[in-house]
């Protein structure tokens, strides 16, 4: 089995390769000039590409054919028009240059197929699928992603801290060119965790540079030109500074590096501008100008930590360090700052700029390729089926150079053998007799990731098919628990008492990679054979605790009325299994268990998929909230919130409008633009602070029917005491319920508040007289037959007078019958066809 070996690190500004070989890591020179670093930097020369600091030092002189910060576009639709060649190219096409230019670095003839890039811990699906096809694109077969908080940290802790100290947890703060991401790591027993983690993926190096230039540069330029339009004028795209702009933003890099030494620098260049003279500028800035101008910023970055802490229940001195990479964590100010804020103890000894390479390459030192090596890891094609099953125990990570194995077996059969073997060769058990349980100790290879397999043999020395049969074994190198996810993953299932849809979460933020999960859910409406309609499996990713629309949709599975062998009844149980790779590959399998009909599904929103039948529920869905909200804020007289709302209505209605017109198989990009239009209304009006998401509104209601039922506690005596145990159990036993911020706990809860209630009224004759009085005091028009729900009203009358508990309760069951469902009024949405 060979491992993949090869790691880079494809930055925002900078990008590096590094090799893992024998227990080290080597990070790659570039061939020209020696550096290990490549700027992120693609320059077009007419037929030519450069990449590089050659394509840097190229923005001098034609600074609109020079790109670079692209990562930033990553898995947008963005496209950079390419004056020279007229062309447009895709973040993903230039980060596949920079990666091609890359593996140039490696002096062997055979390059590699597979390798491990890193990406920010907050990158989402749809940013990993541009990643990994940047990779593709690059030549690479097989893309394995890693986080660039645990590539920094596996750098750091095996190259830096090979001793128990290292126990406990400690913080990764990156600042780089582009991004800053903040990750809580625990080391447990040689396991490394990224327990959580926080970040900007708008925040690094190149933004400190544009304030150089437009608070420190500009107005020492208007100074000396009198140019009183600089500013204003400066980043305007075909604007008379628009050279001038990338020019100065090199300055400002190179006056920004210079600071970390120096007290001072010196900013030189030439100001050009179109029918005048060229002039020679020169002038200094000083660090301590600086400082005070980047203080903001970091202070910024140090809020991101306290979210973190706040989050986690975590104290500064619960910290045994904060681990600094990233090119910007050089400048002193940012490790001083850092340490004097937090009392944190600063750590930077991990090399900033190279430590995240470096890191991947120590992944993809202990990573199986999958690719060319299939057929080598499953020999036992002779293999028989059985019903055996194993359970293996070890430690999975040592720095002892030998390793205690049990194993258990389930359903062996007599006279078996069993045979443990290293996959690199060097240990081999040999042929010994298998028993219920097992115990061997196996030999490792040093500073590497050991893999053994188990086979087992019946009597006539077949060998027997069993599953779980991989031992892996990481010797004297930090192994890692596992990628975690950045964002909820969410299926949209509806809510048809409340009339919208909600987001359930199928993998939490934070759960560690590969997950896999098989849920049950019932059709909440029939469906019929060759009927137009559809059930909906919508995927999000996001956050649980808003409206489906507001999350970002991974993948949908629309399955239409034509597809289905047979109706699809209401109730029916569709059987979901949703697997997410370490790398973040999605798929689905949906299993109509009514129909015995299957459907399988791998999610690749790089090609972004809209459904434009649910765009548009989607859309009405929306409306009806927003009327809803409306509504609510009028009676609480905040006119201003309202006409906010009405704003956002009106945009939602014409973008109905504009749905209406789609058709399947238009070929314009309508239909994204559309869902974005939607997704920016759906946030806008989630922002609102108008606090009637689907959880908070579950809340109130809770709270509402909770002070309902204290107050009839108190005032009615005849309640019996074990009902009044009873309500004090069910709040003793969910005595966290109101910090939920999960819609089926919440509504969980509140059915059972309801019911008590109900209990209440069904048992207590002065509540049962109560609730009646109340019926009788509704309007007429309450009812569904007026006329029946009188003469019930009467009967109940006649049965509250001669006190007869048991037929007034009969009565009010009649009555209850005949109210009017509060709910009808409003226009009812379709939903997804999945019940909650
Ligand atoms: P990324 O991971 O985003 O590619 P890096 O970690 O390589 O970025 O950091 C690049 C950033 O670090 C750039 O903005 C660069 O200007 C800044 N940087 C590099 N060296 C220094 C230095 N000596 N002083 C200040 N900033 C630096
Ligand atoms: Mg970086």
């Amino acid at each position: 089995m060979e491992t993949i070996d090869y790691g880079i690190d494809l930055g925002t500004t900078n990008s590096l390769i590094a090799k893992y070989s024998k227990g080290k890591v080597e990070v790659f020179k570039n061939p020209v000039g020696y550096k290990e670093t490549l700027p992120s930097c693609v320059a077009f020369r007419g037929e030519r590409i450069i990449v590089g600091d050659k394509a840097r030092e190229y923005i001098v002189k034609d600074p609109l054919n020079v790109f670079s910060a692209f990562k930033r576009k990553m898995g947008t639709s963005e496209k950079y028009l390419i004056p020279s060649l007229m062309t447009y190219y895709s973040p993903i096409g230039l980060s596949a240059m920079v990666l091609k230019e890359l593996k140039n670095f490696i002096p062997e003839v055979q390059k590699p197929s597979s390798i491990v890039i890193t990406i920010p811990a907050s990158f989402d699906t749809v940013q990993c699928n541009a990643t990994k096809e940047a990779g593709r694109e690059a030549g690479f077969e097989e893309v394995v992603l890693l986080q660039e908080p645990i590539a920094a940290s596996l750098a750091f802790f095996n190259e830096k801290m090979n001793d128990a100290g290292s126990l406990g947890k400690w913080l990764v703060y990156d600042l780089g060119g582009g991004t800053f991401d903040i990750a809580l790591i625990t080391i447990d027993n040689d396991e490394m965790r990224v327990v959580d983690h926080e970040g900007d993926n708008f925040l690094g190096g190149v933004d400190l540079d544009q304030m150089i230039v437009t608070q420190l540069i500009l107005p020492r330029l208007k100074e000396i030109t009198g140019k009183g339009d600089i500013d204003s004028l400066i980043n305007q795209r075909n604007g008379p500074y628009e050279k001038l702009y990338y020019i100065l933003l090199l300055k400002a890099e190179e006056a920004k590096k210079e600071l970390s030494i120096n007290d001072t620098a010196e900013i030189e260049f030439t100001f050009e501008i179109e029918g005048e003279a060229a002039r020679d500028i020169y002038f200094e800035i000083t660090r301590v100008e600086f400082e005070k101008l980047i203080e903001p910023k970091i202070d910024y970055t140090l809020a991101f930590i306290q979210k973190l802490f706040d989050r986690n229940n975590i104290a500064p001195y619960e910290i045994k360090n904060i681990i600094l990479i990233g090119g910007s964590t050089i400048i002193p100010y940012v490790r001083k700052r850092i340490g004097e804020s937090t009392g944190i103890p600063v750590n930077f000894s991990a090399d900033p700029s190279t430590a995240v390479a470096v890191g991947a390459a120590y992944y993809a030192g202990a990573k199986i390729k999958t690719l060319p090596t299939k057929l080598i890891e499953t020999p036992n094609e002779t293999a028989i089926e059985s019903d055996v099953q194993l359970q293996v125990a070890y430690n999975k990570t040592t720095k002892d150079m030998e390793e205690y194995v049990t194993a258990l077996f389930e359903n062996l059969p007599s006279n078996c053998t069993y045979r443990i073997a290293r996959a690199d060769g060097g240990y081999d058990s040999g042929i010994k007799n298998a028993a219920i349980k097992i115990g061997e100790f196996v030999m490792l290879k040093a500073n590497a990731v050991n893999i053994f397999t188990i086979k087992l043999y019946d009597e006539l020395n077949t060998e027997l098919a069993i599953p779980n049969a991989k031992i892996e074994i990481t010797q004297g190198l930090f192994s890692l628990y596992g990628q975690t996810l950045p964002e909820d993953i969410c299926i949209e299932v509806d809510d048809m008492n409340n009339n919208t849809t909600i987001s359930e979460v199928i993998f939490a933020r934070n759960s560690i990679l590969p997950l896999k999960k098989t849920m049950f859910k019932e059709l909440s409406r029939t469906i019929k054979k060759g009927s137009t309609d559809s059930l909906i499996i919508n995927i999000l990713e996001g956050n649980q605790s808003v409206h489906p629309s507001a999350n970002k949709v991974i993948g949908v599975i629309e399955i239409n009325g034509s597809m289905l062998e047979s109706d699809l009844v209401f109730g029916s149980d569709v059987e979901i299994t949703l697997e997410i790779s370490e790398s973040r590959e999605i798929s689905v399998n949906a299993v109509l268990t009514f129909t015995n009909q299957s459907f399988n599904h791998i999610f690749n929103p790089m090609e972004k998929y809209i459904s434009i039948s649910k765009l548009r529920e989607e859309l009405r869905t929306l409306r009806n909230e927003i009327n809803r909200s409306i509504e609510k804020v009028l009676e609480g007289d905040d006119y201003e919130k309202a006409s906010f709302l009405n704003d956002i209505l009106e945009v939602c209605n014409a973008l109905i409008k504009d749905a209406s017109t789609l058709r399947e198989a238009d070929m314009d990009e309508r239909k994204y633009q559309l869902e974005e239009q939607k997704r920016r209304v759906a946030t806008q009006y989630y922002n609102v602070g108008l606090n009637n998401s689907p959880v908070y509104e579950k809340k109130e209601k809770i709270q509402n029917m909770k002070l309902h039922i204290d107050q009839v506690m108190n005032f009615h005596n005849d309640i019996p005491d074990n009902i009044r145990e009873e309500y004090k159990i069910l709040l003793d036993t969910n005595p966290e319920i109101m910090k939920s911020t999960n819609h089926f706990n919440l509504n969980g809860f509140y059915m059972k508040l309801d019911k008590f209630y109900s209990k209440l009224v069904y048992n207590v004759p002065s509540m049962l007289i109560n609730h009646f009085v109340y019926l009788q005091g509704l309007p007429a028009s309450a009812f569904t037959n007026e006329k029946a729900a009188r003469k019930l009203l009467d009967q109940g009358e006649k049965a509250m007078e001669k006190t007869n508990h048991n037929e007034l309760l009969a009565i009010c069951k009649k009555i209850w019958a005949e109210l009017k469902d509060e709910q009808t009024e409003i226009e009812k949405i379709k939903g997804t066809g999945l019940g909650s």
